[in-house]
């Protein structure tokens, strides 16, 4: 088998990439306002009630319609998966895997079609759209070879002893609800998928509601790749309907969730009560929120840490858990720092996704727009802006980069994630005080640090608390199978998707040892 490299991001400056994405973007574009229902055990249901997904570019775009499942739809998906987990964990790794890396060819050949359903659906600019879509491809591979490498695990590493043969074999749990953010809505909701189907198990996957389309396409692709029926079940649903029923169920073994810390506590707590009937302790993967920090050293290079503090701070306008949100900078050079990252951020082309020069798009939904605009007026009392605070939502929900200088590391801008392109700078003393400063949240996901000085470099991977630390390079951006991706404290379970570990969460080791 070909060794896992991480896909390539294409080079939209060459003519053939940037046709060969148009030609697919017209494709895309002419299949707006489509119905797409459930599929229950490969049974399409369509329902009364449904879900309008819509352009957050241009809110009088609807991507689709997409039906919504109840509590008595769920009941059924819930029985189809137990009875399809009786057979499908007995399927061979080598068969699951081959799933995973047929859906991989799949969607590489058609990936411009994919970025195409980000850019309309989430509002990712192409370059935003096309590491999502390459982030979707290394999931399916990386985790296709790890079960490989996982079934043949647990005989290399028992110690052998005289006249027994003993194995240690990863064998699935069962049931699985999928839970995914909206914001890498084709990778991280397709990495989750595999990674529990090609464990064995069976999911019932609840895509967020912004972006179900193109959660809906990944299904077909699992189809499409021969992934028998029932395995995956596409079922979307209004939350306030299904969520906690999905957890709370008694055929629920696991639950794997990615989204806001608030959610996550509650999933982690809900499902923590054992219901009558109830034979196993269910197990909860979260991946949650991140008050991301990047540290700028005395005596670093000042462009070097500007670059990428604007990179990491303002692409996909802020909307990623490793987004920077905070900038801690040395005395020495704050004030200069600070004119060259304000400098860069003016030159930002804010807009529709759908413009090639576009670097800022749109933010998610109304919600998301009321929450950034609520910070933005905090941070007017908290810091001094000096970069962006303007807002429109039509025709979509846009928000202009925005940057606060002077703020205290204990306010509110400097502790509570936003998930929007907002930053706060803050002046320290010494390096030790920016590390202080940079762990005093209840988060613990990614943190970069840009210094020449070794010590310091030492210093912060002994006491900078994050899942994720970067030296003289972003906050974002992590490569699956490279840098294995999760956060401590409030961040959620350090489940480092994309690692090595990841898919024992979705297994459970059993021992067998035979006398010979
Ligand atoms: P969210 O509001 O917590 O939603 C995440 C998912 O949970 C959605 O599918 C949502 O469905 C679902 N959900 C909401 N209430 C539920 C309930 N009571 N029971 C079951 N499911 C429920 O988060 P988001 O706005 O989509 O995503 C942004 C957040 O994700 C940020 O905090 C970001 O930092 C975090 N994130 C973390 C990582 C990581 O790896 N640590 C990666 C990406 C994003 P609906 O859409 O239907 O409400």
């Amino acid at each position: 088998m070909i060794p896992y490299l991480p896909e390539a991001f294409t080079d939209f400056s060459k003519p053939e990439n940037e046709a060969a994405f148009t030609a697919a973007f017209e494709r895309v574009s002419s299949q707006m306002g489509q119905s797409y229902p459930l599929i229950i055990g490969g049974r399409e249901v369509h329902t009364d009630k449904r879900n309008e997904s819509r352009n957050p570019s241009n809110l009088e775009q609807i991507v689709g319609f997409v039906a919504q499942a109840d509590k008595a739809i769920v009941d059924e998906a819930f029985q189809i998966a137990s009875k399809k987990f009786t057979t499908w964990s007995q399927v061979s790794p080598e068969e699951r895997a081959g799933y995973l890396f047929k859906s991989a060819a799949i969607i590489r050949r058609r990936k411009h079609e994919f970025s195409s359903w980000l850019l309309l659906e989430a509002g990712k600019t192409r370059a935003e759209a096309d590491a999502d879509t390459a982030e979707c491809i290394d999931f399916l591979e990386y985790y296709g070879r790890q079960m490989l490498q996982l079934s043949e695990r647990g005989k290399q590493t028992l110690i052998s002893y005289p006249g027994e043969e003993n194995r240690l074999e990863y064998i699935p749990l069962g049931v699985g609800v999928v839970i995914p953010p909206w914001n890498f809505p084709l990778a991280i909701m397709a990495g989750m998928t595999a990674a529990a189907i090609v464990s064995g198990n069976t999911v019932l996957l609840k895509p967020a509601s912004q972006t179900p389309v193109i959660a809906y396409r990944f299904y077909e692709v699992l189809k499409e790749a021969g992934l028998p029926d029932g395995v995956v079940n596409f079922v979307p649903g209004d939350v306030g309907e299904i969520g906690d029923y999905m957890v709370d169920h008694t055929t629920t073994r696991f639950v794997t969730f990615t989204g806001s810390r608030g959610i996550g506590v509650r999933i982690y707590e809900r499902a923590s009560k054992v219901h009558e009937g109830q034979i196993w302790l269910k197990r909860i993967i979260a991946e949650m929120g991140g008050k991301d920090s990047i540290i700028v050293d005395e005596g670093a290079d000042l462009d070097l840490a500007a670059l990428n503090i604007v990179n990491s701070a303002f692409m996909f306008s802020g909307q990623k858990c490793s987004a920077c949100s905070r900038v801690i900078a040395h005395e020495a050079i704050y004030n200069e720092l600070l004119d060259r990252v304000v400098e860069r951020t003016r030159a930002l082309t804010i807009g529709d996704a759908i413009n090639a020069n576009t670097k800022v798009g749109p933010v998610i939904d109304q919600k998301a727009y009321d929450k950034i605009r609520s910070y933005i007026e905090i941070g007017k009392q908290e810091g001094r802006l000096v970069c962006g605070g303007e807002t429109w939502d039509k025709p979509g929900y846009f928000v202009s980069p925005t940057i606060f200088a002077d703020v205290p590391a204990d306010a509110r801008l400097s502790k509570e994630e936003i998930f929007g392109p907002v930053v706060a700078f803050t002046k320290v003393k010494t390096f030790t005080d920016a590390i202080a400063a940079a762990n005093n949240t209840e988060f613990g996901l990614t943190g970069s640090v840009f210094t020449k000085n070794r010590e310091h470099v030492e210093e912060a991977r002994r006491t900078f608390h994050v899942g994720n630390l970067y030296f003289n390079r972003k906050s974002t951006g992590a490569l699956v199978g490279v840098h294995p991706f999760g956060g401590f404290n409030m961040s959620g379970t350090d489940s480092k998707a994309g690692g090595p570990d990841y898919l024992l969460l979705f297994t459970q080791p059993k021992l067998s040892s035979e006398v010979l």
